[in-house]
């Protein structure tokens, strides 16, 4: 077990009942404040811990691994990522032992309590990485079984490479955003049912797609490809996505050359980076591969994640009412045969490049991870607790997406990725 996993352990610093935030967790992000300092941080229940700060007070001065004076004094974890997961781990397990209940040497210092804490309503979170690139993924079966039925009918549902490799397309990095910032309905092409020709106007077809991402240390140089056994050493770790779709822009503009307009006006993630060694206590088996994967892909072993997810819409001056409820374990490919497959011809990953997973979908109606699938195109209208009806996400809808797993009695979570529509711009 990872020193701090530790489910014995307990924080002098309160963690509220059900909160993602235990000292077991210990995720990553950028924060600010009032004054407009910028700083990495960690979380423990309702409080931020300024690292930067921490590192100047000395804390993490006798770390086996040598932290550049600035790493945490930044806008983003791109650095910190950088200097590679044994770093970034040994910074984990020394956080776990500063927090401990046992601990006194910060638990008893005042003053330096009051430089590194924070109440969490007291910081605005910030996007946690700059993103150079960005893929998306395809990798639940459940939901590609599903656009396939719509979009080619049942017989041609899974293309007949999709049990081979984990589908994929580049997406486009600038416009992912942080939780809290709202996203405004894209204007495009689109063929409207039965008509001829296109017409341009706002997306009638607005929808989310549940996704959980990957955040990638620095990987090899170009050329050099990140063999299956290694590739969990190369993921920092994970964030929830929401990967906003414009359903009737995409299924116009798609062939051949895949997702574009449709899917580059916005995607949003949760703040807090929640490192693959936080989630180790969830590890399952995948899904049973068959036919058998090529060798390059194949790794045996728990390389899954049982994460419990969930999608709520929020309606303009209404009630949150969850439409959804999936898991991260459903995933056909997992993240290690995703980065794997990414750099199997040599293209090289950077430091806070982000991958996506692809819509979870489940295997029951309630537990699909889009509204395509959820109202099945639009046929089968959701009712919310405010009596009104979705086919689609209307304008002021706000979209909120949770994940959190159980494990030893420990709840470990990514608080939530939170945003709201926006009618198009005129
Ligand atoms: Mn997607």
């Amino acid at each position: 077990m990872r020193y701090a996993n530790d489910p014995q352990r307990r924080s002098w610093l309160t963690v509220p009942q059900d909160s993602d935030f235990p000292i077991q967790n210990l995720p990553f992000g950028i924060f600010s404040t009032d004054n407009e300092m910028v700083s990495a941080g960690t979380r423990i229940g309702d409080v931020v811990i300024d690292l930067a700060a921490l590192h100047q007070l000395g804390y993490f001065k006798d770390l086996e691994f040598e932290l550049p004076d600035d790493v945490f004094l930044q806008n983003t974890l791109n650095a910190f990522i950088e200097l590679g997961k044994p770093v970034t781990r040994a910074l984990r397990d020394r956080l776990a032992q500063l927090f401990d209940l046992q601990e006194p040497i910060l638990r008893d210092n005042e003053a330096h309590r009051k430089e590194v804490l924070y109440a969490v309503e007291d910081v605005q979170m910030l996007l946690p990485v700059f993103v150079q690139d960005y893929t998306d993924f395809y990798s639940s079966r459940e939901h590609a079984t599903n656009v396939g039925i719509m979009f080619r009918g049942k017989e041609n549902a899974l293309m007949p490479n999709w049990l081979h490799l984990p589908v994929g397309y580049h997406g486009r990095a600038s416009s992912i955003v942080v939780s809290g910032e709202d996203i405004v309905r894209p204007k495009g092409q689109m063929l409207p049912p039965d008509a001829e020709q296109p017409v341009f106007g706002a997306s009638r077809l607005m929808d989310f797609e549940l996704e959980m991402a990957f955040i990638t240390h620095k990987g090899k140089d170009l050329g050099h490809p990140i063999g299956i056994s290694e590739a969990e050493e190369h993921i920092f770790g994970v964030v929830v996505f929401n990967d906003w779709s414009a359903r009737d822009l995409q299924k116009w503009e798609y062939v051949p050359l895949g997702p574009f307009l449709g899917k580059n006006f916005g995607s949003s993630v949760s703040p807090w980076i929640v490192t693959l060694d936080a989630l180790e206590p969830f590890r399952v088996q995948g899904p049973v591969q068959d036919p058998p994967v090529l060798d390059y892909l194949n790794h045996g072993g728990a390389h899954n994640f049982d994460l419990d997810l969930e999608v709520c819409i929020q309606p303009e001056n209404g009630a949150e009412h969850c439409v959804s409820r999936s898991n991260m374990k459903y995933l056909y490919w997992s993240m290690a045969q995703q980065l794997t497959h990414h750099t199997v011809n040599g293209c090289n990953v950077q430091a806070g490049d982000m991958m996506a997973s692809g819509t979870i979908s489940g295997p029951t109606e309630d537990s699909y991870g889009s509204m395509l699938e959820l109202s099945w195109k639009g046929t089968k209208p959701l009712k919310l607790s405010d009596g009104s009806e979705r086919k689609f996400l209307m304008d002021g809808d706000t979209v909120i997406m949770r994940a959190h797993g159980m494990a030893n009695g420990l709840r470990i979570g990514f608080g939530e990725v939170r945003s709201k529509l926006l009618p198009a711009i005129d």
